[in-house]
């Protein structure tokens, strides 16, 4: 077997590769891994083994159609990670995110249609359902995404699906939840707050802090990744979630308590325009269907990714000058 992975020098891919390269998926431990990344935001080098006899590191866009068609010949699966990923960027300027995920999906599925790849993984996220006030989104919940990261996320959905419908495709979605875990960017709230705390910077809280996320750790976002791909239907889309759903006030409040930091270190801030207040999905499908059960209690991978950014400055020191705080 061997896998084409996009995106993979970020924060889930790279823990998807490493995983795959441990031996960590049963029956996958021959796996041959192809990683196409272009180092873009959220993409760190060091994620990923300098040198391992079953990676390849390519770096590259997944706009660049002749360069996967060069590359793809030879694997079995795609597994699409590789978009533009932070909400409050897609609010300064979309038009990244239309390139990358939206053109960049359909350029990787018109890739795989000209090289005969037809079995893929999209990488989608709950976001694409838009802020739930009650219950839950099954996935057959209309699309109705509110950032232009969110949109951006459903439009390549959608490309997948024709894709699917017209050509056949053995392609499935997963839509996961919030995800955290070490190697995030320092960008995303988790690492953002866990950083600033660290360095007695204080942590910008949008709004009130009501704004509800199910938080999933991306060990359980992968394994449920590796399910898909193995025993995952044609066209089907998997929710993803793991059901702690907390608001950002009780986050920073664990945070603040993990860290040793007091309540004077919150800044409110002015909300994010847009901002959804609640996302919340049924999960019910991949439970049933594929047997998937998350594994890691919140509590304790919030601590250790806690503990994983104390023990690695190395890692996100270097990039903290450069991040708004
Ligand atoms: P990330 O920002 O950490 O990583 C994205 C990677 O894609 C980076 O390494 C970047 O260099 C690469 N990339 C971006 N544009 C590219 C391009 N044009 N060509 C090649 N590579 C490119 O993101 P992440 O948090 O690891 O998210 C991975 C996927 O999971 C995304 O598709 C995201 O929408 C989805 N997702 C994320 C979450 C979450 O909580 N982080 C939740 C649900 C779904």
């Amino acid at each position: 077997m061997k896998l084409l992975v996009t995106g993979a020098a970020g924060f889930i891919g790279s823990h998807y590769v490493r995983t795959m390269l441990a031996g960590g998926y049963p029956g996958w431990e021959d796996c041959r891994v192809t990683v196409l990344d272009k180092l873009g935001h959220g993409s760190n080098v060091a994620n990923l083994p300098a040198a391992h006899p079953r990676l390849t590191f390519v770096r590259g866009d997944i706009c660049d159609l002749p360069l996967l068609l060069d590359l793809l010949p030879g694997h079995d699966a795609v597994v699409h990670f590789a978009a533009e990923s932070h909400v409050d960027r897609s609010i300064d300027d979309a038009s990244d995110f239309v390139r990358t995920n939206v053109d960049g999906t359909h350029t990787v599925l018109a890739a795989c249609h000209r090289a005969g790849v037809e079995r893929m993984v999209h990488v989608s996220t709950d976001e694409v359902y838009g802020s739930v006030e009650h219950g839950t989104s099954p996935e057959t919940a209309p699309l109705l995404p509110n950032s232009p990261y969110a949109a951006s996320k459903a439009a390549s959905d959608l490309i997948v699906r024709s894709f699917v419908r017209t050509h056949g495709f053995d392609v499935s979605i997963t839509r996961c939840s919030n995800n955290y875990g070490p190697h995030q960017d320092i960008e995303k709230l988790i690492p953002l707050f866990i950083t600033n705390l660290m360095e007695g910077v204080p942590v910008p809280l949008y709004g009130d802090g009501r704004n509800v996320r199910e938080w999933l750790h991306v060990d359980d976002h992968c394994r449920a990744i590796q399910l898909v791909l193995a025993k995952g239907a044609a066209g089907e889309i998997y929710n993803v979630g793991g059901g702690n759903a907390y608001t950002n006030n009780e986050i920073t409040r664990m945070l603040l308590e993990l860290t040793g930091a007091d309540k004077s270190m919150v800044r409110r801030v002015a909300d994010r325009p847009g901002h959804d207040l609640r996302y919340a999905i049924d999960e019910t499908k991949i439970r049933e269907q594929l047997g998937y059960e998350p594994a890691v209690p919140f509590h304790e991978g919030l601590a250790e990714t806690c503990a994983w950014y104390r023990d690695n400055p190395d890692w996100w020191k270097p990039k903290k000058s450069g991040v708004q705080r």
